[in-house]
């Protein structure tokens, strides 16, 4: 039965979760429309389908897809949780939101339709935009107009030697922290709120501002060792929400909240912007993490694929290539990977669904 939750293609995923949560009941549904086509020439698409009363004072959210390609993933793991029909403690409703980037998704991009990476838009754009000198320093390492076949390992080698000599935090700003001088370069954060922002925006605000307590779970592939799921989450020592997950997940990844600009390694990410719209809401906002290559692999199909969009030609034998490693960096085939990602997401939903149900959980959660 598992195995069946994977799809090949958004417009298959999309239906077959659908049509499942229509034909198991006790969901309702609403489509938010992306104003491009997909891939297939059809419409896009973000679906939010709901399970439990209305008026819930506690919901937990599972969204997919805000790196469009990893939704192959987050909506394996959304139709498995449709087709395990789980019980619901009272007073609790499950929000499950498919394809926070259907562009990206569909077209098998990371990124968005304007080359933004979603989890490096949250940020305050009447003000100045994070400056990062350490992406600008290897812009033309990861963003070359020019990538002849065979070139990738000499970039690869590169940041290698880069590696050696850097230490973990920079090294991670510079290429994973995102940057807002470089459209066309890797983890552009945009120039101001993306469609998929406004629109999950919009939707935290009609959804869940009323609600007492949000769990949030945002599905990604890509880090970490391969078929494992880890959850991460940002907090500090102290922060209820730190404790109260611990026990409900067991170890997790739990990075301090940045001090500072300067001190910012990842800022403009979804969960954090979940936190501060919803002020008046008790959010835990985590990130399901499972790791599919080893990072290096990663990151060089993603700059192969950013010159493929900018300067190549998507359409040809070898633009057909670098979409198929793509999608296989985060979507692996190994039927066994594929297991381990279905297993530990039930578990994790499980576990957040029971924690969820505990009845002292707001003074739990209150500082
Ligand atoms: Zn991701």
């Amino acid at each position: 039965m598992t195995m069946t939750c994977y799809s090949e293609d958004y417009r298959t995923a999309r239906t077959r979760l659908l049509s499942a949560a229509q034909a198991l009941g006790g969901w309702t549904h609403e489509a938010i429309a992306h104003p491009l086509a997909g891939a297939d020439g059809g419409p896009l698409y973000m679906d939010v389908l709901w399970r439990g009363p209305q008026d819930a004072t506690r919901v937990l959210t599972i969204s997919s897809g805000t790196h469009g390609v990893e939704g192959f993933c987050g909506s394996a793991l959304q139709l498995q949780l449709v087709e395990d029909a789980p019980a619901l403690p009272p007073d609790m409703a499950l929000m499950l939101v498919h394809a926070v980037n259907p562009y990206g998704f569909s077209h098998l991009r990371r990124v968005n339709e304007d080359n933004v990476d979603l989890n490096r838009n949250f940020v305050d754009f009447t003000a100045d935009t994070p400056e990062n000198d350490a992406y600008a320093a290897i812009d033309a390492l990861l963003n070359p107009a020019e990538l002849p076949d065979g070139a990738m390992a000499a970039i690869t080698a590169e940041l290698d030697r880069m590696r050696a000599t850097t230490d973990y935090l920079s090294m991670l700003k510079a290429v994973s922290g995102g940057q807002y001088a470089f459209p066309r370069g890797v983890q552009y954060g945009g120039s101001a709120p993306a469609w998929s922002r406004r629109t999950v925006e919009a939707l935290w605000a009609r959804r869940l501002a009323d609600r007492r307590v949000v769990v949030q779970i945002d599905l990604h592939s890509g880090l970490g060792a391969s078929g494992v799921g880890m959850l991460m989450m940002a907090a500090d020592e102290g922060e209820p929400h730190k404790a109260l997950t611990a026990e409900w997940f067991g170890p997790m990844l739990v990075t301090p909240r940045p001090r500072s600009r300067a001190d910012t390694i990842l800022g403009g990410y979804m969960n954090q912007a979940m936190e501060t719209q919803l002020a008046g809401v008790r959010v835990a906002p985590m990130t399901l993490e499972y790791g599919t290559e080893p990072s290096e692999v990663v990151l060089a199909a993603m700059i192969e694929d950013n010159w493929l969009v900018h300067h190549g030609d998507p359409a040809g034998e070898r633009g057909r290539r670098i979409k198929a490693r793509l999608l296989r960096a985060f979507y692996p085939a190994d039927p066994s990977w594929r297991a381990a990602v279905l297993a530990r997401g039930r578990e994790v939903f499980a576990q957040a669904l029971s924690g969820l149900g505990a009845p002292d959980l707001e003074e739990r959660l209150t500082p």
